[in-house]
């Protein structure tokens, strides 16, 4: 295959030509100012209400409820700092988890060493949460729950109702880091009971560099960026037009055939999946076997090293990741597989597999017979392998 295989569609996604198309008129021809007060800046302030309402629409929120960002990392430094800052720093205390992206576990330790008290939860093998842990850590002084809606490495999809619950009955903050799934699976920020959900455009075929923060209304939360009065003067900075008109599209596409699109990548991940686990020996799959993102698929080989096998796929014109595009390159196992238990020599050899709907069968196919390839070639070249084959001869 001459073609460009893409299969990390978890770390970023093409920007969707229909998406590029809304997006273009923002920059050359209608470039006013939202905030301005002339006509001609009206058509860039109609545009952002509009995605904003159709971003909301997503969610079963209300327009005013969404709150444009640089992305999901912002969204979530601003719901963790911020909801600790307005509870009072001093003795706040975090409910989280170990399995966290790091936007999220990087602002609990800022916090913690500026005096927050962190409860981070273990998840069980399969990377659920569960439900009587956040319950049992609630203290008198928790000012918030911040759990994942699902897993940018082995995603595991959490039990998002059940917590919501815990935190309403108990009348603190709940915060989901959701931009793995939004978009990807259904949300519902009343039925779930969110009050605080972070999501990003780049990761449902919008443009990079812009998210949003939905924050309930009513919610008691200052601002993150100090500046001008955009965003209901929550969050300041010109509005990034033509951004959040390709956010609002990108959004539009996705929700538009959700479940279409969602059954069509689980077909695919589970024919993926099926072949791996049986073709080649000593592979595990990580996170739950239906419990998962649509798209997700996430395997370790023993006796061998996932960034050799990233490596030796790139040479085939395969892109893949060994989970999360942050510690790519950090020689450090991943956290999430620290986390679900796995020893680590068995997270090293990690390969993560993100398929888009436009993923083929044949690119699948074509995929697997690489690993398979390269799993056989690595581990033929690795002394464990060879004293664990001895061993079994025995
Ligand atoms: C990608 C990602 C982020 C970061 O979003 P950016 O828009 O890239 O800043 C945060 N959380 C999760 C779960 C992600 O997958």
């Amino acid at each position: 295959m001459d073609k460009l295989i893409y299969l990390d569609n978890a770390a970023t996604t093409q920007v969707y030509p229909e998406v590029l198309d809304a997006m273009l008129p923002y920059f050359t021809q209608y470039y006013g100012n939202p905030s301005a007060i002339y006509t001609f800046a009206g058509k860039a302030a109609k545009a952002v209400n509009e995605a904003r309402a159709a971003l909301a629409a997503g969610i079963g929120a209300v327009p005013e409820e969404i709150y444009f960002t640089g992305g999901g990392s912002e969204s979530d430094n601003w719901a963790l700092k911020a909801a600790v800052e307005t509870f009072g720093r001093e003795g706040a205390h975090i409910i989280t988890t170990k399995i966290e992206h790091h936007a999220v576990l990087h602002s609990a330790q800022y916090l913690e060493k500026r005096g927050c008290k962190v409860t981070y939860l273990d998840v069980d093998e399969n990377g659920f949460v569960r439900p009587e842990d956040v319950k049992a850590a609630i203290r008198a002084n928790t000012a918030l729950i911040s759990v994942m809606a699902a897993n940018n490495e082995i995603g595991t999809i959490e039990p998002l109702r059940e917590i919501g619950e815990i935190a309403k009955e108990n009348g603190i903050l709940f915060h989901t880091d959701a931009v793995q799934a939004f978009g990807h699976i259904p949300l519902d920020v009343n039925a779930m009971h969110i009050d605080l959900l972070s999501a990003s455009a780049h990761k449902i075929n919008g443009p990079k560099g812009i998210g949003f923060l939905y924050i309930r209304k009513g919610t008691k939360i200052g601002s993150f960026i100090h500046g001008g009065a955009q965003e209901r003067q929550r969050r300041a900075g010109t509005h990034n037009t033509a951004g959040i008109v390709g956010f609002g599209k990108a959004a539009e596409m996705a929700f538009h055939d959700m479940a279409e699109r969602k059954e069509k990548e689980t077909e695919l991940r589970d024919y993926l999946i099926d072949r791996v686990l049986t073709e080649i020996p000593y592979s595990r799959l990580n996170g739950d076997r239906t419990q998962r993102l649509p798209g997700n698929a996430h395997f370790c080989f023993r006796f061998i090293e996932g960034e050799s096998l990233l490596i030796l796929l790139d040479q085939n014109g395969i892109c893949a990741s060994s989970g999360s595009a942050c510690t790519s390159g950090a020689l450090d196992p991943s956290h999430v597989l620290l986390a679900i238990g796995l020893a680590h020599e068995i997270a090293h050899g990690s390969l993560r597999l993100t398929l888009s709907e436009k993923t083929t069968k044949e690119e699948i196919d074509y995929t697997v017979e690489k690993i398979k390839e390269i799993v056989e070639r690595l581990r033929n070249m690795s002394p464990l392998y060879e004293d664990f084959i001895k061993k079994q001869a025995l």
